[in-house]
């Protein structure tokens, strides 16, 4: 592995809350440090162009505002990875050193992170065209610049859980790779979700698409929010079956078994019609 540094490039920009900071613009120092997998050889075609990315870099913060410089340098990583497509990391800091607070401070700085994570959707839709539902949620997800669809299970057909009096479901999992962080996926997933005409009424009733996050990586989370592996995804083979086609041997971070092992001892709950 090594690792580009780019150390205190000085950029005029116009990020902030404060109107001023917008109108009158201020200094930012920016750090990028790149990794990328070439074990130090000689040969250009295995490095990236230092220089570019300062140029790349310099661009994307003059032409955009933003109010927050995390949210500036997260973006920024983000698209450092698409830029750069050698790049498995890119760790972005930003320097504001006129930071405005009535006190003597060195500077206020950001740093955000981007990488390709592997995240795996299930997909459930009960109304009207469900094939249809699907597939235009595995496009809208392969179209988000952010994301990208791997592999898709085939579609089972199963029977409504919790509440049954409802149409029967046709359930599907997305293998994605993503430079989304995981909430920031949730509110992709839900921005699909609501476009398709989702509506939440009755909980667990029929809806045109359902868009789960069952793994993020190897991630554990547990918020108001976002629960990470989906809290429900061992006791459903509706979740687990579309799973195994696409990663049978992942194990559960948490719970220590593989999916197949998770599906051998689910119950019936939505089996297969
Ligand atoms: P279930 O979560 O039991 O499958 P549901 O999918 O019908 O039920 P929704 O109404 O779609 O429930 O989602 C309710 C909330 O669940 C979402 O707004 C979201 O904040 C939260 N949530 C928690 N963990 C996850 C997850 N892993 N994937 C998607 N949503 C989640
Ligand atoms: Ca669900
Ligand atoms: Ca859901």
């Amino acid at each position: 592995m090594t690792v580009i540094k780019i150390t205190d490039l000085e950029i005029f920009a116009n990020h902030g809350v404060l109107k001023e900071e917008n109108v009158l613009g201020q200094k930012f120092v920016l750090s990028v440090e790149i990794e990328l997998p070439s074990a130090g050889t000689d040969r250009l075609e295995d490095t990236i162009d230092y220089g570019e990315v300062c140029v790349f870099a310099e661009r994307f913060l003059m032409e955009k505002t933003y109010n927050l410089i995390e949210a500036a340098a997260s973006d920024l990583a983000k698209r450092i990875m698409l830029k750069f497509p050698k790049a498995v990391r890119v760790s972005v800091e930003i320097k504001k050193p006129w930071a405005p607070v009535k006190m003597h401070v060195g500077c206020v700085s950001a740093r955000a992170e981007a990488l390709w994570h592997t995240a795996y959707i299930s997909v459930g839709s009960n109304l009207g065209d469900r094939r249809q539902h699907v597939n235009r949620a595995k496009d809208e997800l392969d179209e988000n610049v952010f994301c990208r669809v791997v592999k898709t299970a085939p579609l089972i057909e199963t029977k409504p859980v919790g509440y049954k009096d409802q149409n029967d479901f046709l359930n599907g999992c997305i293998e994605l790779e993503t430079l989304l962080g995981p909430l920031e996926l949730l509110g992709l997933l839900h921005k699909i979700e609501d476009g398709d005409g989702r509506v939440r009424d009755i909980h667990w009733g029929p809806r045109t698409i359902d868009l789960d996050i069952v793994f993020y990586d190897n991630l554990i989370l547990n918020s108001d929010e976002l629960t990470i592996p989906h809290k429900e995804m061992k006791n459903r083979y509706f979740v687990l079956k579309p799973l195994s086609e696409l990663a049978p041997y992942k194990i559960h971070p948490s719970d220590g078994r593989t999916v197949i092992d998770l599906l051998a001892e689910t119950c019936n709950d939505g089996k297969e019609k």
